[in-house]
């Protein structure tokens, strides 16, 4: 299958903090590989900015290097390059300060949409939506975007949202959760809202519980200072765990518009049970072979911060009343893999007596890592004579089988910038959505750290905590194994 190019607009694209890490990495490969697909216009412009004082030949310079880091080479031939640099200049400024703002506004054109993509520190996003706005840069037609994370608790995004709402109104802003630009995670809404053979069974009459697993292999070594500071909780539960789970126990919207999807996943949050206690597993992986511990990792042998979560959640609406939510996550697990499984409850009546004994019953297991697809577990006839056994298989779809390689290849950030120049708020996090999964964690994280808990140790390359185990087992189940090929 060949991927659909629809051109987008011209536009104006300014990148503060373009010098910085996720630039180079990921935002700016992500607009060459749009521009390799033909969809950015000849007119677009890409303005670099940041503190370090450099030109924009310099600048350049420094993306072309980016570019031959973070591409392969088969992927960018030099005359490409060259025409995608064509594109790009570079302003100097300094967020704080006042110089260098004239030169912005008169590099940018009076007739073109203008994109500020904020790829900064959050403590920057106040300062510059400011400037932005004093110098008369942004127009009411203007988009702003901003990085992850978006606040530290409840109020500090609230100030957040206070600081971005005084200059840029709501359908402005764009607020990044780069799960949401995932392929399969969009898909999660066609199978659920362009099939009609799951929703019928989309239920707590159907559906025994739903377990979400995003799984890390690696530890915090790197960047063990922010981490520590931050933990599985709010590093990947509150945004993106909380938006997986939103897009999976989520009423069908009435349109596919930005507000209708976002009004129903607010609702999902706000229907969350409170979470009791023993409910919540917290872990730190150990020292391994290989790896350090936390402790080595952050630098502090005193951390309570979790490298790893568990915990079972209850949306109180009538569809999901009594359909338990396991979430779990974590760092040095056995493996990297992400995946949604849905396992369906077992049929209500048995007419084969003895023939389904270690069934695990039906599942639909949603991977969004690594090798992308859709699994549906399925119960069928061992084939052969010697009576009627049972057994289970796969019905496997793999979107890189069924939809060709290259088009499964695209990061997240190429679609979600693509979204933002094409004014689409639906795979961006709504101010009133961030607010509500921060009221949500909050109390949890207050209720930890008012205990003081230490979480409990695991060891690296295991599936975490054995208390996690016994979570799932206290409800008669079980986690699926990590990273397994197993069905
Ligand atoms: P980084 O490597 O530290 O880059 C920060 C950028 O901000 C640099 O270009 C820096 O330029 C610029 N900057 C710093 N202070 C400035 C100031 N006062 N005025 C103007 N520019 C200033 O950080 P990063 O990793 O790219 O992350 C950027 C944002 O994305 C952060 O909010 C981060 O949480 C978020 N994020 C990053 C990743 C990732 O994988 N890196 C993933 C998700 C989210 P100078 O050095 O020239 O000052």
């Amino acid at each position: 299958m060949v991927a659909r190019v629809i051109p987008v607009e011209p536009f104006d694209l300014v990148i503060f903090g373009a010098t910085g890490d996720l630039a180079r990495r990921k935002i700016l490969p992500g607009l060459f590989h749009r521009f390799r697909a033909g969809q950015m216009p000849a007119e677009a412009k890409i303005i670099g900015s940041a503190r370090s004082d450099m030109d924009s030949a310099e600048f350049r310079d420094l993306i072309k290097a980016a570019l031959i880091e973070f591409i392969d080479e088969a992927m960018r031939p030099d005359d490409l390059v060259t025409d995608f640099l064509d594109h790009l200049s570079y302003v100097h400024i300094d967020a704080m300060g006042e110089t260098g703002w004239s030169e912005l506004k008169k590099a940018l054109r009076p007739e073109t949409t203008r994109t500020f993509y904020l790829s900064v520190s959050p403590s920057l996003f106040g300062a510059i939506a400011e400037r932005l706005s004093l110098n008369g840069i942004a127009t009411d037609d203007s988009r702003i975007v901003v990085e992850k994370p978006f606040g530290h608790d409840l109020e500090s995004a609230k100030a957040l949202n206070k600081d971005l709402l005084k200059h840029f109104d709501e359908q402005q802003i764009y607020r990044i959760d780069h799960y949401l630009g995932k392929e399969t995670v969009q898909n999660l809404m066609a199978l659920r809202f362009a099939n009609s053979l799951f929703e019928p069974l989309w239920n707590s009459t159907h559906i025994d519980h739903v377990q979400i697993t995003v799984a890390e292999s690696i530890g915090v070594a790197g960047r063990g200072g922010y981490y520590d500071q931050s933990g599985a909780m709010r590093d990947m539960v509150q945004n993106h765990l909380m938006q997986l789970l939103c897009l999976i126990a989520m009423e069908p919207p009435s349109k596919f518009t930005p507000n209708s999807v976002r009004d129903e996943k607010v609702k999902v949050i706000e229907a969350l049970e409170p979470v009791a206690t023993g409910d919540i597993v917290r872990g730190q992986y150990r020292a391994g072979r290989d790896n350090q511990s936390y402790f080595d990792d952050v630098g502090n042998t005193d951390s309570r911060t979790e490298s790893y979560i568990a915990m079972k959640l209850s949306v109180g609406n009538w569809r999901w009343a009594g359909t338990p939510f396991y979430l779990r996550t974590g760092k040095q697990l056995r493996d990297r893999a992400s995946e949604i499984a849905v396992v369906f409850k077992d049929p209500p009546h048995n007419i084969f007596p003895n023939k389904m004994e270690g069934r695990k019953g039906n599942a639909l297991i949603i991977r969004l890592q690594p090798d992308e697809g859709i699994t549906l577990r399925t119960t069928i006839k061992e084939p052969g004579p010697g009576g009627m056994r049972l057994t289970e298989v796969a019905m496997d779809m793999s979107f890189a089988d069924a939809l060709g390689e290259n088009l499964m290849s695209q990061d997240a950030y190429e679609r979600l910038i693509m979204d933002v120049i094409r004014g689409d708020q639906t795979l961006f996090m709504r101010g009133d959505e961030v607010e509500a999964a921060w009221a949500w964690a909050d109390p949890l994280i207050a209720a930890w750290e008012e205990a003081n808990q230490r979480p409990v140790p695991y060891d690296p390359g295991s599936s975490g905590p054995e208390e996690a185990l016994m979570l799932m087992h206290q409800g008669g189940r079980r986690w699926r194994p990590i990273g397994d090929q197993a069905f």
